[in-house]
């Protein structure tokens, strides 16, 4: 899944080609797209693309009214990539793809340029909201579910509510609060969207490596050396992966993207040379050095592995 360098630098990208582009129509094209039933996505045709940001793994696209104040009007259409899922320009003159498995959603301009949020797979389970007002700032007047919503879909109504801060704006003080207010380890508080927003497994193992601390370092207990290493690894870890995802055309897969450990199961540490290991899940695994991270401790989970039997 695409993490802050890869939805930051594929905003800085649409913002490039699309900012001040006239919205001529959106289209949803499967019907699990659209996530919020008002405002309108209509609202904004005939509004220019104000700005592309990213706020964790969502981009958001700024539309409002011209010679308005774009931070406090217009609407924002809040989009989530989802594993694979891309934001793509469609030149003037591209063919219009019509059906769910060509794309999620479309956004056409008065210029015949165009957005297409595609996934590729069955699952689509990206999407778009719509939201008022401006979505980081705390006055945020969220989307609203349809009426006969239940209380998880209103909240799921403005995914960005209930965020931690993003990852790349914590100091150390701040680091410490979060760690001690939720207390896990440390692989697992780092991807914990509610704790701190915008890291994913990818840079949740190279935080850890580069931190030289286990995975299974406990927040609750972490130590102010251990926080400030957390918090310059996280720096140093986005830069690298936003300064190599600054030089590509189009977001990177999965597998170009940079790595000490990440994925590199039985390779050499670039740093100390033992072998990359890994702590196996159903879903995902997670790779640490035991030279670097662990002082030659092999962790096992033994809170799963019984289930895994
Ligand atoms: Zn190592």
């Amino acid at each position: 899944m695409p993490e802050i360098p890869e939805i930051r630098a594929h905003a800085e990208r649409l913002e490039t080609l699309a900012a001040g582009e006239v919205l001529k129509r959106v289209e949803p094209l499967s019907f699990t797209a659209l996530k919020t039933a008002s405002p309108s996505p209509d609202d904004a045709v005939g509004w220019p693309l104000r700005s592309v940001g990213q706020r964790a793994k969502f981009l958001l696209l700024r539309f409002a009214p011209p010679a308005s104040d774009p931070a406090a009007d217009g609407l924002t259409f809040v989009v989530h990539l989802m594993q694979g899922g891309r934001l793509r320009v469609l030149e003037p003159g591209a063919k219009r793809p019509r059906r769910p498995r060509d794309g999620l959603a479309r956004f056409e301009f008065e210029s015949g340029v165009g957005l297409m949020l595609t996934e590729p797979g069955t699952q689509k389970r990206g999407g778009v909201w719509v939201l008022a007002g401006d979505p980081t700032a705390d006055g945020l007047v969220a989307g609203r579910a349809p009426e006969s919503a239940d209380t998880a879909s209103i909240a799921a109504a403005n995914p960005l509510a209930g965020l931690g801060p993003e990852a790349t704006d914590i100091d150390a003080a701040a680091m410490a609060e979060l760690m001690a207010a939720h207390p896990s380890r440390l692989h697992n508080f780092l991807r914990d969207q509610r704790a701190i927003s915008g890291l994913g497994r990818r840079l949740a193992n190279e935080i850890c490596h580069r931190a030289k601390l286990s995975p299974f370092a406990p927040t609750g207990r972490m130590d102010s050396d251990g926080v400030e290493a957390v918090v310059a690894a996280i720096g140093a870890v986005v830069d690298e992966s936003l300064a190599a995802e600054r030089q590509l055309p189009q977001m990177s897969r999965s597998a170009e993207r940079p790595s000490a450990v990440h994925s590199r199961t039985g390779e050499q540490c670039p740093v100390c040379g033992d072998v990359v290991r890994a702590v196996e899940y159903r879903d995902y695994s997670v790779n640490y050095c035991a030279g670097c991270q662990t002082s030659g401790r092999i962790l096992a989970d033994n809170t799963t592995s019984k289930f895994l039997r």
